[in-house]
């Protein structure tokens, strides 16, 4: 992402009176989805997503003053103390802590405290478990009561409740207890209870399977669990805790926050092992950094990192604002599900025939980039999904994941949504459309669809396959618009005169078609000649064989270096090859005996492209870099490497190379115009080499010595 978009949807211009009526209907949702929240803990909607409708609520609000009411949701905060719980009054207040909804306003919290402080002290870095928070109160050691959070002052007696979470000490450990100060006074101990993901699926397949509501997410779940009327309720459920804080900072004969963790761990309780203490910046940016790449891979939901002031006389010294302490920031993740309207339903045919229906949006910001269009799978899943065109659907996108619409805001539904009807017909091509048995998607089989050989031919220069540099959709989609392409074999009897004199479709302002030109042709021509030396597994994969793609390619060909030998190869002896299933086998035997693609394959053959693999130079370096991961960034212009060739040099010496920067990368390498990773690199203190040490490592192997 280069420059961070405001605000999430990003609605068209709308009348006076459709902005009403939106208004209108935001808030009926918002207060039904917050009663749900806070009164029955069962919202039908995720928090991201309620978020995303009360922010396009304040938006309407300040764009239409006249909208604007005293009784709206924006206007009034969430909290809410149940009749049936009796109260507990906190010890001391529970404060919430301040956001940092990204890098920047971390970063510039960080530039406070060092201004405050006059140098950066150290400071605690600990994951922001997405649970419920606890008090639990401890007296002589044991425990007396459990209370949630409420709205911070003031909670609700749950003790009952807490007594049946396995998790939670009944008694703290003898040897913890000679470092409580005073020992007649009670002691609050507060954390986060939750339900660890397992559980939650468990759970909710369960309700499934009686009929019952589900869940949200994991952490209405833990909320739900814990205010039960029958305790027996809670035990059933699986509950664990971590605990990080006391309410008395003097409680306890420790001084700072790591010491504490270490003494909570002491007297018994859980506490989470992923915690950094971190002298510079750099260290902490790190710790969030790595904390969101193993977000996915936790047991458990985590939405950011809580990074505090250790020295508890540090802070001391910063104390409160009136909403949070000045010493402690949320490091918050960004929000991986928004809400927008669903325009259109698109259908794109794939190389394979397949057509695939397509949400078209509009544009929201998910988890750091903007969302236009995101896939449907197929017909099934559009009618599960019930997704109609006019809804507001909640979109999500987790980590690198391919966005996705999990449904529809059935509330918010116009009365004139439109539902989706699958095609009969190709989009392109017109042909009947089938459904193969067991088969979800629907499918173009015509051997002339243009759809279908368009995807072929761009899936061909792609960079996983070909990578024909400067052979984009427009020029190849005007080959096949004229007929001169129809297949993978055509780029290679392409000429410069041809492609010089190719016309775009467009004028220019004399009225004059365009052309592609000499310098532009003569290139294109170069980059096709140059494809003809790629490795036989790039060709496999360009094939476009449905279920090999370029890892399976690359598999294929260590057992079968050319591809006279895959010709040769039985269905059975494909499946034996690690990563081919059955489905992969099947796919690429019966490819190479249908005629159409023999042909195909002999015509590029003659126009010399490999058909058999190198021989594997690499195998023989040895293994010098092992355990070092690189990540290369920027135009490697004095070494004439592209960056892929780069990359294959340092792997043959048994170096990872990695696409993104993040805490375990060893070296980033930079050459001319590097983007964001070399920034990244600075930020998280890695190691920046210089094409001339780039040079020196791929040419000895020896890993560099700074
Ligand atoms: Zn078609």
């Amino acid at each position: 992402m280069d420059e961070p978009l405001k605000g999430d949807a990003m609605p068209g211009r709308l009348t006076a009176h459709e902005a009403a009526s939106r208004v209108e209907a935001l808030r009926r949702e918002i207060e039904h989805n917050t009663y749900l929240y806070y009164a029955l803990d069962a919202p039908e909607i995720s928090d991201a997503a309620y978020d995303s409708l009360m922010r396009e609520l304040r938006e309407l609000e300040e764009a239409f003053p006249e909208l604007a009411s005293s009784d709206s949701p924006t206007k009034r905060v969430g909290g809410y103390v149940e009749k049936q719980f009796s109260a507990v009054r906190h010890d001391r207040r529970m404060y919430s802590l301040d956001n940092a909804m990204d890098e920047a306003e971390l970063e510039a919290w960080m530039d406070g405290i060092q201004k405050l402080y006059g140098s950066l002290p150290a400071l605690c870095c600990e994951l922001k478990i997405d649970g419920s928070s606890i008090a639990l109160t401890y007296r002589d050691g044991l425990l007396v009561q459990a209370a949630t959070r409420g709205d911070g002052t003031t909670g609700e007696d749950v003790t009952a409740n807490v007594m049946e979470v396995a998790d939670i000490p009944r008694a703290l450990r003898r040897e913890a207890l000679e470092e409580v100060a005073n020992p007649d006074v009670p002691l609050e101990v507060r954390g986060e209870i939750y339900m660890p993901k397992a559980s939650f699926d468990a759970l909710n397949l369960e309700a499934q399977a009686e009929g019952k509501k589900q869940f949200a997410n994991p952490r209405n779940a833990a909320a739900g669990s814990l205010r039960q009327k029958d305790p027996k309720v809670t035990a059933s459920r699986d509950l664990a805790t971590f605990l990080y804080a006391i309410s008395r900072n003097d409680a306890i004969r420790v001084k700072g926050q790591w010491e504490l963790l270490a003494w909570l761990k002491r007297a018994g309780f859980h506490v989470n092992p992923d915690v950094a203490l971190c002298q510079t910046r750099e260290e902490v940016l790190a710790f969030c950094a790595a904390s969101l790449e193993k977000r996915g891979s936790l047991p458990y939901e985590i939405d950011g990192v809580v990074v505090k002031v250790n020295d508890f006389a540090l802070q001391d010294a910063a104390g409160f604002t009136s909403r949070a302490p000045k010493w402690a920031i949320a490091f918050k993740f960004p929000p991986e599900e928004k809400t927008t309207l669903l325009r259109d339903i698109t259908v794109q045919v794939g190389r394979t025939g397949a057509l695939t229906p397509v949400a078209e949006l509009d544009p929201v910001l998910v988890a750091g980039s903007v969302v236009a269009r995101a896939t449907l799978h197929n017909e099934d899943e559009v009618h599960r999904k019930d997704v109609r065109v006019g809804d507001t659907v909640i979109v999500r996108k987790a980590g690198d994941v391919i966005p996705e619409v999990l449904g529809p805001v059935i509330s918010l539904r116009p009365a004139d949504a439109l539902v989706w009807e699958a095609p009969k017909t190709c989009p392109s091509c017109g042909s009947p459309v089938i459904r193969e048995e067991g088969e979800a998607q629907l499918r173009c089989v015509s051997i002339d669809c243009p759809a279908q050989a368009l995807e072929r031919l761009l899936h061909w220069v792609s960079r996983d396959a070909m990578d024909i540099d400067g052979m984009g959709e427009e020029i190849i989609g005007r080959l096949v618009e004229i007929g001169r392409m129809n297949d993978v074999a055509d780029f290679y009897s392409l000429t410069v005169e041809e492609l010089e004199q190719l016309h775009m479709g467009r004028t220019n302002k004399d009225g004059n078609a365009i052309s592609l030109g000499r310098t532009t042709a003569a290139k294109l021509i170069d980059a096709i000649q140059a494809s003809k030396d790629r490795d036989l597994a790039r060709v496999i994969c360009g094939l476009g064989i449905r279920h090999i793609g370029k890892n399976t390619a690359a598999e294929l060909v260590e057992t079968y270096p050319s591809m006279e030998a895959l010709k040769d190869a039985s269905e059975e002896a494909l499946q034996a090859v690690h990563g081919i299933g059955q489905r992969a086998a099947a796919s690429i035997w019966t490819f190479l005996r249908t005629p159409d693609n023999i042909d195909v394959i002999e015509r590029l053959q003659d126009a010399g492209v490999t058909m058999v693999a190198a021989q594997r130079s690499g195998q023989d370096k040895p293994q010098t870099l092992s355990g070092l991961t690189f990540v290369l960034t920027g135009t490697l212009t004095n070494l004439r490497l592209s960056r892929e060739e780069a990359a294959d040099a340092l792997k043959a010496y048994g170096a990872k190379v990695s696409s993104s920067v993040s805490k375990s990368t060893s070296f980033v390498a930079v050459g001319d115009n590097p983007g964001s990773k070399y920034d990244k690199a600075v930020k998280l203190g890695i190691p920046v080499l210089d094409e001339a040490q780039l040079k020196t490592i791929i040419d000895t192997g020896k890993p560099p010595v700074l």
